[in-house]
Order: C-alpha cells, then sequence, then structure tokens
C-alpha cells in the first residue's frame, strides 16, 4: 500500500521509539477502492504524551484535540495527521458513548471496536496489511458489514446505523443481509443519538451516489429521524404531471439534485407538505394547493429538530416555500429574485426546481421544455451576477445623501429608493447618478 510522506514520517518517528503504529481506517479503505486523497488517521500503542513527546522532538508540531479518547493531532506540511491511541471501547451503557475507553497494547483489540469490515484495516509497511475481519473481501464483493455481531454493535452506538447507510449510498455498497435486518430491528436507537452525530452522517449519505436506493431500502430509518416524512411514503399523486408517489418523486429529486448537501437536503423536505394539503377533486385528480408554504413550516420543525446551523435553516425554509413560485417559467424576473431572496439562493432555485421537474412525469413535452427554459435562465443569472447588475437599494449610483439633498424627508427616502431600484431592475431607468438625478428632478 502506498503511504503518504507525512504519514511515512510520523510511523518511522513512532516505530524508531519503539511503539507499533499503523495507518488505519478510512484510508486503508479508500486506498482498496483507488482513491489516495482522503485523510490518514494512524493507530499507535503510544499514549498521546508519549506521542507528543517523540514528534516534539522531531519539530513536528502537535495538538491535543481530543485527549479523552486518545488522540492528537500532528500537522507536517499543513496536513494534519490524527494520531489515536489503540483503545477498546468499555460498556456502552445508553448507545452512545462507551463507559470508559481503555487504552490497549495491540492493534486487532483496536481494530475490533471498528464500526465496518472496510473501515476496520490497518497497515504499515513492516507489517503489511491487517485485515482480521475480511475488510478486503467484503471491498471487492462492494458489501458493508459490522464487524462482529451487528446487533451488539448497533445497541453499543446507534449511530453506525446511519454510518452504515452513509458508506452504502457513497460507496455504491449494499449493507450485508444480517448487517441489514439488525439496521431495522434497532432503527429505534437513533432516536438516543444526538442530532448534530445524525445530521453529519446524513448529509453526506444524500451526496452519495448510490442515495436514490438508499433512501428507498431504508425508508423507515429515514421515518425515524424524520418522522414528518412519513406520511409521504403512502401518498399517491394522482395528477399527469407526476408518476410516482411524493416520497418516490422526493427521492428522485434528491438523485437529480447536484451533490450539495444543502440542495439535497431542501429536495428530502421540498414536497414533505404535500400529504398534509392533499385533495382530490370530483374527477379524482389530486390537488396539493399550498404545499410549498406548508412544508416550508414543516421543514422549520424538522432541521429545528436535526440542530442544523441557522445558515442552512435559513437557505433550506426559503427554498421549499419558493419552489413553486418559480412554476410560470415565463414569467421569472431573475433581478427581482435576486432581490428577494439573495444571488445565491436564486442559482439553488433553480437547481432545485429543476431537480423537482427531472422527478416529474418527464414523458410530458411541457416538463422538458420547463427544465431547459430553467437552465436557461441559470446561465443568463451567472451572467447577470458575473457583470455585477444592480437588485439591491445599495448597488444604486445614488444613495440616502443624494436624496436628502433635493429635499426628500424620513420614510420618502426609502419608497424613493426603493422606486428607483425597481426601474432599475426591470432596465427603464439607467443606474447612473446623472440619469436616475435627472429622472427624480423631472417628477
Ligand atoms: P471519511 O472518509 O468519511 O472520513 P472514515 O472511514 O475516515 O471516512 P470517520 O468517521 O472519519 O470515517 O471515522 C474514522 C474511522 O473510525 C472509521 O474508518 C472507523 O474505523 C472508525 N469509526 C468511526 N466512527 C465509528 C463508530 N461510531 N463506531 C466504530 N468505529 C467508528
Ligand atoms: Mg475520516
Amino acid at each position: 500500500m502506498h503511504i503518504s510522506d507525512g504519514a511515512k514520517i510520523i510511523l518511522n518517528a513512532l516505530e524508531d521509539a519503539g511503539f507499533s503504529s499503523y495507518v488505519v481506517g478510512g484510508c486503508v479503505r479508500d486506498y482498496f477502492l483507488g482513491n489516495i486523497n482522503s485523510d490518514t488517521d494512524i493507530a499507535t500503542c503510544a499514549m498521546p504524551y508519549e506521542v507528543e513527546n517523540i514528534l516534539s522532538k522531531k519539530n513536528i508540531k502537535v495538538v491535543e484535540t481530543g485527549l479523552k479518547h486518545g488522540t492528537v493531532t500532528a500537522v507536517l506540511n499543513k496536513t494534519p495527521f490524527e494520531i489515536t491511541t489503540f483503545r477498546s471501547d468499555g460498556e456502552y451503557l445508553d448507545s452512545r458513548h462507551p463507559q470508559n475507553v481503555k487504552f490497549v497494547s495491540d492493534v486487532s483489540e483496536d481494530l475490533k471496536r471498528r464500526d465496518f469490515t472496510v473501515n476496520a484495516m490497518a497497515y504499515n509497511d513492516k507489517q503489511g496489511v491487517v485485515d482480521l475481519f475480511g475488510g478486503r473481501e467484503d471491498i471487492k464483493n462492494k458489501i458493508i458489514r459490522t464487524v462482529g455481531d451487528p446487533n451488539e454493535r448497533f445497541n453499543e452506538d446507534a449511530l453506525r446505523i446511519m454510518r452504515a447507510l452513509r458508506f452504502s449510498s457513497v460507496l455504491g455498497f449494499e449493507i450485508e443481509e444480517n448487517t441489514k435486518n439488525a439496521v431495522f430491528n434497532n432503527m429505534h436507537l437513533l432516536r438516543n443519538i444526538s442530532a448534530e452525530r445524525i445530521f453529519a452522517e446524513l448529509q453526506k449519505l444524500l451526496c452519495g451516489k448510490n442515495v436514490l436506493s438508499v433512501l428507498d431500502e431504508y425508508r423507515q430509518v429515514i421515518g425515524v429521524i424524520i418522522p414528518q416524512l412519513e406520511p409521504s411514503f403512502e401518498c399517491a399523486q394522482n395528477t399527469p404531471w407526476h408518476m410516482y408517489t411524493v416520497y418516490e418523486h422526493i427521492i428522485h429529486s434528491v438523485k437529480y439534485a447536484p451533490p450539495d448537501s444543502v440542495i439535497r437536503l431542501t429536495m428530502l423536505l421540498h414536497d414533505i407538505g404535500k400529504p398534509y394539503v392533499k385533495t382530490t377533486d370530483e374527477n379524482g385528480r389530486d390537488h396539493f394547493k399550498t404545499h410549498a408554504s406548508k412544508g416550508a413550516e414543516i421543514a422549520a420543525d424538522v432541521l429545528k429538530n436535526l440542530k442544523v446551523s441557522n445558515e442552512i435553516f435559513d437557505k433550506v425554509t426559503t427554498l421549499i416555500k419558493y419552489h413553486q413560485s418559480v412554476e410560470n417559467v415565463n414569467d421569472i424576473k431573475i433581478k427581482r429574485w435576486f432581490n428577494k431572496i439573495g444571488q445565491e439562493n436564486t442559482l439553488s432555485l433553480f437547481d432545485v426546481r429543476i431537480a423537482d421537474l427531472k422527478a416529474h412525469n418527464v414523458n410530458k413535452p411541457e416538463v422538458k421544455k420547463e427544465i431547459d427554459i430553467l437552465s436557461e435562465l441559470k446561465n443568463q443569472a451567472l451572467e447577470l451576477i458575473e457583470k455585477g447588475e444592480p437588485y439591491r437599494v445599495s448597488d444604486l449610483a445614488v444613495n440616502g445623501n443624494d436624496l436628502i439633498a433635493l429635499g426628500y424627508r424620513g420614510v420618502q427616502i426609502g419608497e424613493k429608493l426603493n422606486e428607483i431600484l425597481s426601474l432599475v431592475i426591470d432596465d427603464k431607468l439607467e443606474n447612473s447618478k446623472s440619469a436616475v438625478m435627472n429622472y427624480l428632478k423631472k417628477i
């Protein structure tokens, strides 16, 4: 196996001091997958203070990043390396935290506590690959399988359930039968896991290449972490525009969205309001009026429960609220959208609506046409941004002081500036000081 020069320097330093040391986990897995760009984690029988001593003698900077778990971080050529003392986890009482971690001298104990066979391999130049649980075989067969009994492992730490789904999605691997059964048998334990940890795994899961089949096959697990989505599982959409149930439409739209975790999260939640507002008319056709605003409300609850950042909260609820407002593609005024929700959000809104439409009944020519128009609008939006076209009051060639000089006072100033902005946005007035001043003097 090839390891980076930085990792070699650290391994050699520790080995020379008499401590057996390996690169472990994700980087070994990724090497056998043919990806070599992942972070290199190191495991050693040296205690953290010994690691610090040994490396600082070699002038390598060491930061204490997780002493409780035996982790320090060494920084070499600006690249961080997490170095963790071999440990075995004590008993887990709350499906979250081991009661105590025990430092051990043997790498095999350390590998045994790791979650999946593909993540439980170690390597150094002296010993070669240490693969005690068939990790390489499982990589070859594209299988996610827990190390040891899956029910026990999920009971110890239920986050591993989300991690199984995440790795299945990202790597495009199937979850092995017993592990899969244990996922369903233990998924309720996810309720004990902190929202932040679940959300971190969910974001990665959503960007995986296998996301469609994972969201489909493991929808019950998604229902545990986002119960508000459950009504969409069986919610039919009897309209010519659709060919899927609400949930099937949702998960297809996730797949069609660019692999950006916030946009994909938006897709996951964009139609969450539909089952709550569904009506069926006398011809048996379904309607979902106001589902976008209802959806934004429900999504706000979901996002609060997941404890997402304010930034993600604002973006996702905004995009959901407006995802249906760009329905009439011929009426879309790009700069108006810039003004209403910002430039970033406008670009994302086009991405969202395109992904949404791709998961509609694409046999309808109207749907294809709308997708084309929206793609063109997105290009235009990019050009407008590039050109620095004005879309906010602060972009105008005049400001409040100019208006005061002309005799405007109080609320009039803001009103007038907005009136000018409106004209400028609609290309009815040039955004230059002379043009705007002329306009103001005329009235
Ligand atoms: P990524 O490329 O996403 O960082 P990774 O395999 O490095 O993938 P991490 O979450 O960084 O994943 O974890 C590093 C390693 O620690 C894993 O490969 C695995 O061996 C172990 N590990 C992480 N979380 C757990 C867990 N909850 N239970 C058991 N082992 C875990
Ligand atoms: Mg990692």
